[in-house]
């Protein structure tokens, strides 16, 4: 019913992707999405999808090795580079081969990178890729971190990665920190803005801009996935290192450009996040965040270390949280719950998000859905 691990089978959703959906024919409050600022079913969106698709066709033929690019690719690259105040901007596919083709194009053998432990898969998976040595460290063991890296100045070149927000707990990296440390050591800085970009910092560009530090980030990695409503993953930076992904991204070089649709649906989110009407989007998924995790925290539930509209529910057991989900879908929450591998062993939690869009009367009877099915199982 909710996930591959209870049933064996993905839930499938019957309804746009919204703050309420239906899913299995049953009508719930949706809290499985990072459709932060609730553009993915948005009509104006859609609306630049169709005119993409009537003008430049459907599909865009080949990989951009072989077919190039076109014009609405080049002008979201532009839009992007703008946007993010970069020289310039590269787009992949996905937020995942935009991390795992990066790392594997900065680095490789001789060279060292560094991760932390909850940085996302694809991260990981690029650091794999590379085939440089590989240093985790606890999360956010800096000191750790630190020690690796100043017995690092043997190597060619030292990268340290890491999510800007990380995913599961809802927590921040210390950007200005990690700066500092990349600066000590001579180490280039790569940071994954996937679920900041459209929810953090003044101008959405996400925690760098939040913190002040994109000056002193030599690569930022943002999505197009998750606020922005669509798919795909970008690079932003110097002009020369988009150059060296242009020839070496291999993600990028051997698989095809997204159709035109999908260019021209992340414009029109940008030009969306830049109007009245995107600040309005960015204040409510705030204030909703804060009133719901204000809701979950009267009814006793712990939401860890989290300061962003990612809303862990800590269970710990794993059979527990996904009988918890399981309960709260038959009483209309959707709250999917993840268990290990994707967090630690005793960490299971469900994961609910909070978007622009949530009503205020959903939110309340979801935190006494929570209340009442979390007392029943020993949870509260
Ligand atoms: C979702 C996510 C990605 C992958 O982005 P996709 O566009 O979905 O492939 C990468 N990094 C982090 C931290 C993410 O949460």
């Amino acid at each position: 019913m909710l996930t591959a691990r209870t049933t064996g089978r993905l839930a499938t959703r019957s309804s746009r992707q919204a703050a309420r959906v239906t899913i299995d024919g049953r009508e719930l409050v949706n809290f499985g999405s990072n459709d932060y600022l609730a553009l993915a079913a948005d009509p104006r969106l859609a609306d630049a999808a169709a005119a993409a698709a009537e003008q430049e066709g459907w599909g865009s033929g080949a990989s951009p090795l072989i077919s190039g690019h076109g014009r609405s690719h080049e002008r979201l690259e532009e839009r992007l580079a703008e946007f993010e105040g970069t020289q310039a901007a590269l787009v992949f596919s996905t937020g995942f081969a935009a991390n795992a083709g990066t790392i594997a194009a900065l680095v490789g053998p001789g060279d060292v990178v560094f991760t932390d432990r909850k940085n996302h898969a694809s991260l990981l998976d690029g650091c794999r890729l590379s085939r440089a040595d590989v240093r985790v460290n606890a999360h956010g063991d800096y000191e750790h971190l630190e020690q690796s890296l100043s017995k690092a100045a043997k190597y060619r070149r030292r990268l340290i990665v890491t999510d800007s927000l990380f995913s599961m707990d809802g927590d921040l990296a210390p950007l200005c920190e990690l700066a500092d440390l990349a600066e000590r050591h001579a180490a280039m800085l790569m940071i994954d803005e996937a679920h900041a970009t459209g929810v953090f910092g003044p101008l959405g560009r996400g925690v760098a801009e939040h913190l002040g530090v994109e000056e002193r980030v030599h690569v930022r990695v943002g999505t197009l996935s998750k606020a922005i409503g669509a798919m795909g993953g970008y690079v932003c930076g110097s002009r020369d290192l988009i150059e060296w992904l242009y020839h070496r991204g291999r993600p990028f070089l051997f698989s095809t450009s997204h159709p035109p649709s999908v260019a021209a649906t992340c414009q029109a989110a940008f030009a969306l996040l830049d109007s009245p009407d995107g600040e309005k989007l960015i204040k409510k998924l705030w204030a909703n965040t804060k009133y719901f995790k204000r809701l979950l925290k009267k009814r006793g539930f712990s939401t860890g270390a989290s300061e962003t509209p990612i809303t862990p529910i800590h269970v710990g057991e794993a059979a527990k949280a996904f009988e918890f989900s399981r309960k709260l879908f038959e009483a209309g929450v959707y709250a999917p719950a993840v268990g290990y591998p994707t967090v630690a062993e005793g960490k299971a939690r469900l994961r609910a998000i909070v978007t622009a869009t949530h009503k205020r009367a959903d939110l309340e009877k979801a935190a006494d859905v929570l209340a009442e099915v979390g007392k029943n199982l020993g949870i509260v």
